[in-house]
């Protein structure tokens, strides 16, 4: 891919358009042209050849927003989209269709009826995207929006300037206008959007955003997505196989530098396996970056100066022992992959969401004790993690519940598109990827069907009520 490739300059959206794009899209979508199912394939296609398009921008200004490598760019965002659209093309006329459904035979008066569910959009909707995957984030949901004929407005991160811009040109340029849009810009746009009416608002982020989100909804009963994070725990059990664990965690901790919502938090190992499943981890940081971490081109940057800080300090803050990494470089925005040693539930490293590639390893004597610890820290965690035998595996999984799960292995609950994906308690609202996210979208209207001729029959309905009427 040529590296150089032109970025329009950051702009944000100017205040007073915002209401002028929000009325455009409920307009489009009153218009009825979205209801057309070949028209949302057209739309789908357009979308793929753009990102196809400008596969060269969006991968500069990955590695200018995040320094995210062409590998993971290609991989996690740019293929992963275009794969999404393809596979959404491929399944929009299916989803789309009403189904049908038998006439319920009890009561016998009701045997006459039809029933079909009608999948109807549910309008002009608002899609609010956070920084680490930026292009995946916002362009995931705007697929299933357009397959399911609705319009929608997108809000992508303000963290990552360059990619906004792309997105913001990509769509804008190649999409129905009247239909979608971008906006860009950080908190003044969003509250604009959000002072905007919506037929829903798809929000992903951070749980203390998400509530603004939710309570702005809620006052005009807006009925929300949100996909939010969490304190992601991964068992790892004195039966596990510690080289596999530690090379699979070690990978879910560098992918885009462990910012990534679904990455886990804190590893719970059995106290007599902690020593060796150490040692593993280092042996696997050597293989990953043999020149050490900073010179990897491999390796994505801390998105910005405020999220090094905070890394920072919840590295300063831990009471417990660095026994891999600890390396950090603000001038780069650079933070090696680390793993602290700690003995306590109340550690920085156990308490926050790390979102980044730190994290924390804490010993347990049993897998009893590991998921009493883990229900304390976080109760319903975005993902889990567990590494042991069947009859632990499915133990972890029968005590303890998360958004999704990977046994054996990370993130891959969630990083196959066409599986459902969400949140659950406090870790988030509705699901993603595949047909739940078009589901999403969609307003699933049952429809009844008289004939007349059942009159014969449904006559008995009518006042003044007769119990002899019903023995015919
Ligand atoms: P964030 O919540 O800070 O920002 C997300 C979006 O909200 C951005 O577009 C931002 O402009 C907007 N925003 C920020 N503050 C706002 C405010 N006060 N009012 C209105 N809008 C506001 O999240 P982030 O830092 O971009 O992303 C990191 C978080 O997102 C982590 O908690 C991570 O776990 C979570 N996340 C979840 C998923 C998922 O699928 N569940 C995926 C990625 C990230």
């Amino acid at each position: 891919m040529a590296a150089k490739v032109a970025i329009p300059e950051y702009a944000a959206t100017a205040l007073e358009v915002i209401p002028v794009v929000a009325s455009n899209t409920r307009a489009t979508f009153r218009s009825h042209k979205t209801k057309n199912v070949q028209w949302r394939i057209t739309q789908l296609r357009k979308l793929y050849w753009a990102v196809e398009d400008y596969k060269a921008e969006l991968a500069a200004a990955l590695q200018k927003d995040l320094h995210k490598s062409e590998f993971e760019a290609v991989l996690s965002e740019i293929d992963w989209v275009k794969n999404q659209c393809l596979w959404m093309i491929a399944h929009v006329e299916q989803f789309a269709k009403d189904d049908k459904l038998g006439a319920p035979f009890v009561p016998a008066t009701f045997s006459m009826m039809k029933f079909r569910v009608k999948k109807e959009p549910l309008g002009a909707v608002l899609i609010i995207g956070p920084y680490n995957y930026p292009v995946q984030l916002v362009l995931d949901p705007f697929i299933a929006a357009i397959a399911a004929g609705c319009t929608a407005v997108v809000k992508p991160s303000e963290l990552c300037v360059a990619t906004a811009m792309v997105i913001k040109d990509m769509i804008e340029k190649r999409l129905d206008p009247n239909a979608f849009a971008v906006v860009t810009g950080g908190i003044p746009e969003t509250e604009a959007l959000l002072n905007e009416k919506w037929d829903k608002i798809y929000f992903t982020g951070s749980a203390q955003v998400g509530t603004i989100i939710a309570k702005k909804a809620a006052e005009t009963l807006t009925p929300v997505c949100l996909e939010l994070g969490g304190r992601n725990p991964a068992f790892v059990t004195k039966n596990a196989n510690l080289k596999l664990a530690a090379r699979r965690l070690m990978w879910g901790k560098c992918l885009n530098a462990g910012q990534v919502c679904v990455s886990h938090n804190y590893v719970l190992i059995d106290k007599g396996s902690t020593a060796a499943f150490i040692e593993q981890l280092k042996a696997t940081y050597k293989d990953m970056f043999p020149k050490g971490a900073k010179a990897s081109p491999d390796l994505a940057r801390i998105v910005n100066p405020r999220h090094f800080q905070r890394l920072k300090k919840m590295l300063d803050e831990t009471r417990g022992k660095i026994v891999m990494g600890g390396e950090l470089d603000e001038s780069e925005l650079f933070i090696e992959p680390t793993a602290v040693l700690v003995d306590s539930l109340d550690d920085s490293m156990m308490k926050e969401e790390s979102f980044g590639p730190i994290f924390a390893i804490y010993s347990v004597h049993s897998l009893d004790q590991a998921l009493a610890v883990a229900s304390s820290v976080h109760r319903t965690p975005l993902a889990l993690y567990t590494f042991g035998s069947k009859a632990e595996n499915k133990k972890v999984l029968h005590e303890m519940t998360s958004g999704g799960a990977t046994v054996n292995d990370s993130f891959f609950h969630g990083s196959v598109g066409t599986v459902p994906f969400g949140g659950v308690g406090d870790s988030g609202i509705g699901q993603t990827h595949g047909k739940a996210a078009f589901d999403s979208f969609t307003h699933q209207r049952t429809v009844a069907e008289t004939p007349g001729w059942a009159e014969v029959i449904l006559r008995v309905r009518y006042m003044p009520y007769d119990w002899g009427q019903l023995r015919f």
